[in-house]
């Protein structure tokens, strides 16, 4: 008889987001027809900017002819966007090699599937609170996870740690959920340590394009050594609103060796296996995203973001609660007033403000007492949430 992967069994339940909608639901039913301002989405609201629409457009009249049309795609992505992935980071003084460069599928699909260049007796660290998805694909093959644990103390941004080695280290940076950044002096801490433990970073930079302050590194390649310790997955996602088109990029170090084996090498492989190739419609319309238009339209999304965070932000110092985040990265992570925590304040907030916020027990331990606000709504909902909330904790 077969034997299932026993460790799913392993999986805490993720109560977060069915314990909202639940929580919604039943608000909804007693207040029929009030008027919810949702601040706790990680999804964006804007649609995708008219240079992508318009290479979205080719990509498909391409397919309708035979000297234009496209079968299967490279598994490891189209050179036009590995390309103009490669120059992108070149602006920015990164240098990389064109087949350092694999397109994905998004963000989510390469967490998970990247585990499978490592070993399962290896550990995996991971900076709590977390995106969940780190612990649950380590749970998934076995791992043992190492947790550590982040606060006010060190603005969530903790150092490695000095009595423990880790294999796998999981830093996520502009982070989901708390928003902080790390400067180029602090990952480079890290960086010195994987070099040291032989470790391998596993850099999320899905939240780059947030960055607005000129020290804070958008890429793990701008720090020192990182070439022989790290990898780095992004999503255009949050970048471009491709959340429901889905396109990412990962970059990995021909550099990048452990035990003689070669981890770009590997993963050519892996993808050659696995996958074939990401859409071509897509791949354009993704390519389209690097060029000087796209680039300026992109841009224009991301600061409506900006602004509503810069609004919640405000409303944050006016009622002096501590928080992190906002500034570069489209996540506020706010202490909850009088010692609520995260599960009481969601409730306290909704029943009062109509206001709809993220626990931050949902992200691990750390998580407990603090509360997330996204910036991906409309500007009019931040305005009156924010309006709403100066309101209620003006004085608490
Ligand atoms: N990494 C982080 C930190 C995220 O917050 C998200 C999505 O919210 C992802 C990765 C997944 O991105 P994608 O949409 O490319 O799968």
């Amino acid at each position: 008889m077969l034997t299932p992967n026993l460790n799913y069994s392993n999986l805490k339940n993720s109560y977060l987001f069915y314990n909202i909608s639940q929580k919604i639901a039943k608000y909804m039913s007693e207040h029929p027809g009030a008027r919810l301002y949702r601040m706790g989405i990680g999804d964006v609201s804007l649609p995708l900017c008219k240079t992508v629409i318009e290479a979205l457009n080719q990509g498909v009249s391409d397919q309708a002819q035979k000297e234009s049309f496209h079968g299967y795609m490279p598994e490891c992505g189209a050179d036009f966007l590995r390309e103009a992935v490669r120059d992108h980071y070149e602006k920015r003084g990164v240098l990389l090699q064109t087949d350092e460069v694999f397109v994905s599928s998004g963000a989510s699909d390469e967490l998970g599937d990247i585990l499978d260049l490592f070993d399962k007796k290896n550990n995996a660290l991971v900076i709590e609170p977390a995106y969940p998805a780190y612990v649950d694909a380590n749970v998934i093959a076995g791992r043992e996870i190492i947790h550590l644990p982040s606060g006010i103390e060190n603005g969530f941004l903790p150092h490695p740690p000095k009595d423990t080695v880790a294999d796998i280290i999981y830093i996520c940076s502009p982070n989901n959920p708390t928003g902080a950044v790390y400067t180029k002096e602090a990952l480079s801490e890290w960086v010195e340590y994987a070099d040291k433990n032989g470790s391998v970073i596993l850099f999320d930079a899905a939240y780059e394009a947030f960055i607005e302050d000129e020290n804070i590194p958008h890429s793990i390649f701008e720090i020192e050594g990182s070439r022989s310790c790290a990898i780095e997955i992004c999503s255009l996602s949050k970048t471009a609103g491709f959340t429901g088109t889905r396109l990412g990029y990962t970059v990995i170090p021909k550099t990048l060796e452990r035990c003689g084996l070669n981890l770009n090498s590997m993963w050519v492989r892996n993808r050659t296996t696995k996958t074939n190739g990401v859409s071509y419609i897509i791949q354009r319309g993704g390519a389209a995203i690097f060029t000087p238009k796209g680039q300026q339209e992109i841009k224009e999304n991301i600061n409506i973001y900006k602004n509503n965070a810069r609004i919640l932000m405000e409303a944050l110092d006016e009622v002096g609660i501590w928080y992190c985040g906002g500034k570069n990265a489209p996540y506020i992570w706010m202490k909850c007033p009088c010692n609520m925590s995260g599960w009481e304040f969601f409730d306290y907030l909704m029943e009062e403000i109509q206001v709809i916020g993220t626990p931050g027990e949902g992200f691990g331990a750390s998580g407990e007492g603090f509360f997330r606000f996204s910036t991906f709504g409309s500007e009019e909902d931040t305005k009156e949430a924010a309006r709403r909330l100066i309101k209620l904790l003006k004085n608490k």
